[in-house]
């Protein structure tokens, strides 16, 4: 037996990262990998967990007791103590930071009611004579009346259970409906069954409603009816009311919600069923990736392409990465899920490494919209320089008479994304940030999108004092201004600053159904998951603006938005059209999206990566080394490059280190940002050479006057 438990703190300490050691009190009778515990840490109480075992001591200090081992029910499982190992390592963040993405219950929260059931009717009944307190409890006599009943989890109770009167029963909701696949669906379902096994990793490839998550859902079912767990994954904005109701609907037993916003109560009870073993299906985001499943049967990660998976914050991790790690170590099938694959996805797909399901049509063949591009340059050579071209306004007059709704894409908040001085030229930017401010009508000020300052809105220019700043370019406050000009139309503005309610979401739900809008603008927020019937025309305002990114990924992106985007339109029985407005109406992206073919751009754009080098043919690795002091940091980042550059020869890792350079956002809350960008094909050498070099770095005199942020999985490079 062990002696000797090595610990890691749930507390960041000023100290290394380390794990502590700790003997085993000699009473302790069960203690394993991913116990709770509490120790004396520098004097200090503090919280851990059991990391490694040992019966040797190799830790030349005084090794203090354990001082307490807390409930089973707090405990990590084995699996997910070497989870969090692999995290720290692979995304080289401390054990500290990679610990802390398990959101591990503090305490055990007892369920305020129980469901219980008389077993022993008689001796009940007389100890209900004997006690007073017993004789007036209604629930109580309730339950006697109908044999079961929920009761307040008191002591009383408790000790009525405990005595063999009562027992807990589990709640019986009615038998869930059969789902019944069309023969498209099931053709795949059937496919998918067939291949399913301990190292499968699949894609379901199929356009938005063409049915994955009813494929999904029996799949499901098998697993669940097998006694095991389904983890689903969805981005953050897909855990709406719509599609809890309708995981719920077919299981209504067994679907557990988690997120970040449920309260600690709420979060102990899905980790404690979890924990046992339940056969549940966990619907979450990313978060949910780090729940203790003991039984899981199956991951399925919808909207695999999706930003929201990846952590911007330390430890920056991507879920997706994540869920592959989990499914191989426990042996459990895989299954991701999009109408827009990413690159790395695709890529393996072609390889071989996943297998590849398609789902070509809509449910019952709705048709798919038709699109249109509309170059932005010949309409200006012809006359007209709005932000509404010919053909898009001929469109939404024809659904106005029609009485049918029109969705108006744009990603901009705010009034005029650009504050230029006419006579000197000054362009207005956020005096913290290296950005543009927005000029915000309703307000009546300048924001900056990136760090919230707002400055009170001015003609008169900073720099030469003349009245004279004028403003440029549409966000979605102009472009609803200039509707309300252009039509007799009832128009909703639908941004973050319009959404800032508690239920505004369901408010345009019902506002839509109601038919009490005509014209829909909004930003990316409604671009995912929304399904408006009446909704027969999309416009998409200026397709360029995400195109023109300084990132490799621009064009991938854009071309999962702008799906994603024409994808709203046509969703009801008439079929819907798409009008994309651009200045770049040859662009491959455009065409592609115009012809629904994720194949043509997906070659064409893995074509372009493997020319450049990038992902998913390389890797590459981003350092960011931000402060206040310019000079310093500049300093600091040439001092970390050349340390990468002497160890990658030292170790000859064969790996290009690019930079350092200004970060394309130069300045952000007053700090000044370079990076750094490593890229070589192999991701494990070049992870030992970064990890040397943070060590390194740690001893020199910059580390403790600037940030260092390391991104592994970087997927946007502002
Ligand atoms: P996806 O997940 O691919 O976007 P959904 O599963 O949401 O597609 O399906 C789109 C719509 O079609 C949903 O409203 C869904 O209820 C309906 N639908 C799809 N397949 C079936 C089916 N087999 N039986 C009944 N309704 C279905
Ligand atoms: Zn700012």
């Amino acid at each position: 037996m062990a002696t000797y438990a090595q610990v890691a703190l749930l507390r960041p300490s000023r100290y290394l990262d380390l794990l502590y050691t700790y003997k085993i009190p000699y009473e302790a009778n069960e203690i394993s990998i991913g116990a709770r515990v509490k120790i004396n840490f520098n004097n200090r109480i503090e919280e851990g967990f059991i990391f490694s075992l040992s019966t040797e001591n190799t830790y030349q200090g005084e090794v203090k007791p354990i001082l307490e081992i807390l409930p089973k029910d707090l405990w990590l499982t084995p699996e997910l103590v070497e989870l969090i190992k692999w995290v720290s390592e692979y995304y080289l963040c401390s054990i500290t930071e990679a610990l802390n993405l398990v959101s591990s219950p503090e305490k055990i929260y007892l369920p305020s009611e129980v469901l219980c059931a008389v077993v022993d009717e008689h001796r009940l009944k007389q100890k209900v004579e004997k006690s007073k307190c017993l004789k007036n409890d209604k629930a109580l006599a309730n339950l006697l009346k109908e044999k079961s009943g929920w009761l307040k989890n008191s002591v009383r109770v408790r000790k009525l259970i405990a005595e063999g009167l009562l027992t807990v029963i589990e709640k019986k909701l009615p038998a869930p409906p059969e789902i019944v696949l069309s023969d498209s669906q099931s053709s795949v379902y059937r496919r998918i069954v067939h291949d399913l096994g301990k190292d499968f990793v699949g894609l379901l490839h199929g356009v938005t409603g063409s049915g994955k998550t009813e494929i999904y859902l029996k799949l499901a079912g098998d697993v669940i009816k097998q006694g095991k767990q389904v983890l689903f994954l969805l981005p953050e904005i897909g855990i709406t009311t719509q599609m809890v109701a309708r995981v719920k609907k077919y299981f209504p037993d067994h679907t557990l919600v988690y997120h970040s916003r449920l309260n600690s109560r709420e979060k102990f009870f899905v980790w404690h069923e979890v924990r046992q073993g339940k056969p549940v299906l966990v619907l979450g985001p990313r978060s949910a990736a780090f729940l203790p499943f003991i039984k899981l049967g199956l991951i399925i990660l919808d909207e695999e392409h999706e930003l929201s998976y990846k952590q911007e914050e330390s430890p920056k991790y991507h879920v997706r990465e994540v869920v592959y790690w989990r499914a191989k170590r426990l042996g459990v099938p895989l299954l991701l899920g999009t109408a827009t694959p990413s690159l790395e996805t695709y890529a393996a797909v072609l390889s071989g490494a996943i297998k590849y399901y398609r789902l070509e049509k809509r449910y019952q063949n709705r048709p798919s919209p038709k699109i249109f591009i509309v170059d932005m340059f010949k309409e200006a050579k012809e006359g007209n320089t709005g932000i509404i071209s010919r053909t898009l306004n001929q469109k939404i007059e024809e659904r106005l008479v029609k009485g049918e709704q029109v969705f108006l894409f744009l990603n901009r908040r705010g009034f005029a994304p650009t504050i230029m001085c006419r006579s000197c030229g000054y362009f207005y930017r956020c005096p913290d940030c290296d950005v543009a401010v927005t000029y915000h009508k309703e307000e009546k000020n300048f924001q900056c999108h990136y760090c919230g300052k707002k400055i009170v809105a001015t003609r008169k220019c900073p720099v030469c004092q003349e009245n004279s700043l004028d403003l440029y370019g549409y966000g979605t406050e102009r472009v609803e201004e200039e509707l309300q000009r252009l039509y007799q139309a009832r128009i909703l503005r639908v941004d973050y600053d319009t959404m800032k309610g508690k239920d505004s979401y369901e408010k345009i739900i019902l506002a839509m159904k109601r038919k009490e809008v005509d014209i829909l603008v909004g930003t990316q927020m409604l671009a995912k998951g929304f399904d408006f019937p009446d909704l027969t025309l999309v416009g998409v305002l200026n397709a360029d603006q995400s195109l023109n990114l300084p990132d490799f990924r621009a064009g991938e992106r854009s071309f999962n938005l702008l799906t994603q985007v024409a994808g709203r339109a046509g969703r009801g029985i008439v079929p819907g059209e798409v009008v994309i407005q651009t200045f770049n109406p040859e662009n491959y992206v455009l065409k592609a999206v115009k012809d629904g073919n994720y194949q043509q751009y997906a070659l064409k754009e893995l074509f372009n990566r493997k020319l450049a080098g990038y992902p998913p043919f390389n890797k590459i690795f981003r350092i960011i080394i931000a402060g206040r002091d310019e000079q310093l940091i500049l300093e600091g980042a040439k001092c970390f490059a050349d340390l990468l550059k002497f160890n990658s020869e030292r170790l000859k890792a064969n790996i290009e280190i690019i930079g350092p350079a200004s970060a394309p956002y130069y300045k952000l809350k007053r700090n000044y940002r370079y990076h750094i960008l490593i890229k070589g094909n192999k991701g494990n050498i070049a992870r030992e050479v970064l990890k040397n070099v943070v060590l390194e770095f740690k001893t020199t005199s910059f580390y403790s006057k600037l940030t260092l942020a390391l991104d592994l999985s970087p997927q946007i490079f502002f």
